[in-house]
């Protein structure tokens, strides 16, 4: 029983603490930028909704690096000026 939690604990942490680790496939994407979509979780509704792939490019074409906060509906709420 402490055993197995202890190995399952162990292997979380390991995935969890692993450091970032450039594989071929990332250098490889750095190199040439393939966007993935990717859900996020709005810090306003708690809703996840999806912050594609192409909303990404915008982002990046503007300048904007890190990934929105909220979901668009909330956005649109907050009335963004
Ligand atoms: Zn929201």
């Amino acid at each position: 029983m402490r055993r197995a939690l202890a190995g399952g604990f162990n292997a979380s942490s390991t995935v969890s603490s692993t450091r970032y680790q450039p594989t071929a496939a990332t250098i490889a994407s750095m190199t040439a930028p393939r966007l993935l979509d990717v859900e996020l979780r709005c810090t306003w509704c708690g809703d996840h909704f999806v912050y594609s792939a192409g909303e990404q490019e915008l982002r990046v074409l503007r300048g904007v690096a890190h990934e929105p906060r909220v979901c668009p509906t909330c956005r649109k709420r907050l009335g963004r000026s």
